[in-house]
C-alpha cells in the first residue's frame, strides 16, 4: 500500500514526492508515461556530448526566495541572465523592445527618457484592453506591433492577437531603458549540472519509487494508495467528459553543427520570416565548452504534446467545469500546468506544489518513522503491477 500515487515526474510531481517522503515519512510511487523524469524540463547529453533541453529552452528565474532556496537543496547554480534578439527588418535587435531596439531599428539616438515620450506618441488609445492586440498597440503603437508581435503571435498560437486574451502578451514587457535582459527577476540561474540531475536528487529519497513508461491508466486499478496527486491533463483524468481542453503544441528540430557558434545570442526570435518562431543555442545557456554547437528550432503546431493552454474565454470556462468536478474529490490533488490548465513557469509550479503540500499536511499528518517498511521494487508485467 502506498500513501501516495503521484502521476507525473515533472516539477509538480517531483516536488510533492520529495516533500511527502521527507516530511511525512510517506511511501510514494511516482509514475510517468515518458521514458524520463523531469517533465518538460528534461535535459540530456546529445550524440555530440552537448547538454540540450529536449522540450525547448528552460531558463530558471524567480522572485521567490522560498522557491530558490528549496531547489538549492538539490542543485548548485550557474549564474545566468538570459538575452534574446529578434530578427526584424534584416537586423538582430534586443527583445523585449528597449531603447537600443528602437534606436537601431529607426537609426535614432534617443535617450531613455525620450524613448518613453516616443512610445507615448506612437501608442494608440483604446477604450478597453481585452485582447492581446489591445495590450500591445496601446503600449507601442501599430507599427512595432506589426513588426514584433502580430506574426509571432499568429505563428505561436495559430490565432490573431485580436482573438487572444490580454493576459497572453502581458508577459511581453517593453522597456524604455537599455536593459536587454529577458527577465528582471531577483534570482536568475541555471542548475549547474542540468535539470535532470536536480530531479535525480529530488527523487533519490528511499521512500520514493519511480516507474517510467507507465501511464496512469496502467496502474490505477493495480496499485493500492491512499491519496492521488495528479499532474497530468485534468480533462484526461475525467475521460474528456465535457470535451477536450485545447492546447497549442510545438515540434522541435534539434541540430548539431560542426562550428563553435551558430548565432550571436542565446535565443533569436523570428517574428516574421520562417515557419519556426525561434532558435536556441544551448551552450550559451549551460556554459558548456565544446568545439561543436547544438541548437533547436521551434515550430508551433496544432497537434502533438500539450504544451500551451490556449487562453480564450471559452477554454477557461470549460476548465472551470472540470475544476468543479476536481473539487469534489478530496483525496485527489490536481497540481501543475496540465492539471490546472494554465501556463506556469517552473518557479510558479514549484510554488504551487509547495502550497499544495502545506494543504495536504493539514488533512494528512506525518506518520511515525517505520524502519521495518521500505518500498519494494516494482516491475510492470504485461497486465499490471507486481511486486518483484
Ligand atoms: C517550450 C517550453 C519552454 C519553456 N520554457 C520555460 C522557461 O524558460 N522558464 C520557465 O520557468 N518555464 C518554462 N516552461 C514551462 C515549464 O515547462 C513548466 O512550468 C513545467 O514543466 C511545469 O511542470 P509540471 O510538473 O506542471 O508539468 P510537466 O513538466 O509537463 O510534467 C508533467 C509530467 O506528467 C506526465 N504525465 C502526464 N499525464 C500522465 C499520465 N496520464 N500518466 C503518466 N504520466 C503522465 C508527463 O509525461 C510529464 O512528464 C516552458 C514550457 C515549454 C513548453
Amino acid at each position: 500500500m502506498f500513501d501516495y500515487l503521484i502521476v507525473g515526474a515533472g516539477f509538480a510531481g517531483s516536488v510533492l514526492a520529495e516533500r511527502v517522503a521527507s516530511e511525512q515519512n510517506a511511501r510514494v510511487l511516482v509514475v510517468d508515461s515518458r521514458n524520463h523524469i523531469a517533465g518538460n524540463a528534461f535535459d540530456f547529453y546529445d550524440d555530440a556530448g552537448i547538454l540540450v533541453h529536449k522540450y525547448g529552452p528552460h531558463i530558471f528565474h524567480t522572485n521567490s526566495e522560498k522557491v530558490f532556496q528549496y531547489l538549492s537543496r538539490f542543485t548548485a547554480w550557474r549564474p545566468y541572465e538570459h538575452r534574446v534578439k529578434a530578427s526584424v527588418d534584416g537586423q538582430l535587435v534586443p527583445m523585449p523592445i528597449n531603447a537600443d531596439t528602437i534606436n537601431k531599428l529607426y537609426g535614432l539616438r534617443l535617450t531613455c527618457h525620450e524613448v518613453d515620450a516616443y512610445l507615448t506618441s506612437i501608442a494608440e488609445t483604446r477604450d478597453s484592453i481585452t485582447t492581446s492586440e489591445d495590450v500591445v498597440v496601446s503600449r507601442v503603437g501599430r507599427e512595432l506591433y506589426e513588426k514584433f508581435f502580430r506574426n509571432y503571435t499568429r505563428k505561436q498560437w495559430g490565432l490573431d492577437p485580436s482573438e487572444l486574451d490580454a493576459a497572453v502578451t502581458a508577459r511581453v514587457p517593453v522597456r524604455t531603458s537599455r536593459d536587454d535582459r529577458y527577465f528582471t527577476d531577483k534570482f536568475q540561474a541555471m542548475p549547474l549540472h542540468g535539470y535532470t540531475r536536480m530531479f535525480d536528487r529530488m527523487l533519490a529519497h528511499p521512500k520514493i519509487s519511480v516507474m517510467l513508461n507507465t501511464h496512469y491508466k496502467d496502474v490505477k486499478n493495480e496499485v493500492r494508495f491512499r491519496e492521488l496527486i495528479f499532474t497530468g491533463p485534468v480533462d484526461e483524468y475525467f475521460d474528456y467528459c465535457y470535451g477536450k481542453l485545447p492546447y497549442r503544441s510545438l515540434r522541435f528540430d534539434h541540430q548539431t553543427h560542426d562550428q563553435d557558434r551558430y548565432q550571436t545570442a542565446p535565443v533569436v526570435n523570428y517574428p516574421n520570416e520562417h515557419a519556426y518562431t525561434r532558435i536556441t543555442e544551448f551552450k550559451d545557456l549551460t556554459g558548456q565548452k565544446h568545439r561543436k554547437t547544438s541548437i533547436v528550432f521551434e515550430y508551433p503546431c496544432a497537434d502533438g504534446a500539450p504544451y500551451y493552454p490556449i487562453p480564450q474565454p471559452q477554454n477557461a470556462a470549460l476548465y472551470q467545469r472540470y475544476k468543479a468536478l476536481a473539487d469534489t474529490l478530496p483525496h485527489v490533488h490536481f497540481v501543475g500546468r496540465l492539471a490546472t490548465y494554465k501556463y506556469y513557469n517552473m518557479d510558479q509550479v514549484v510554488a504551487q506544489a509547495l502550497r499544495t503540500f502545506e494543504k495536504i499536511k493539514e488533512t494528512s499528518p506525518a506518520k511515525a518513522e517505520r524502519h521495518d517498511e521500505t518500498v519494494e521494487p516494482i516491475v510492470l508485467n504485461g497486465h499490471g503491477i507486481e511486486a518483484a
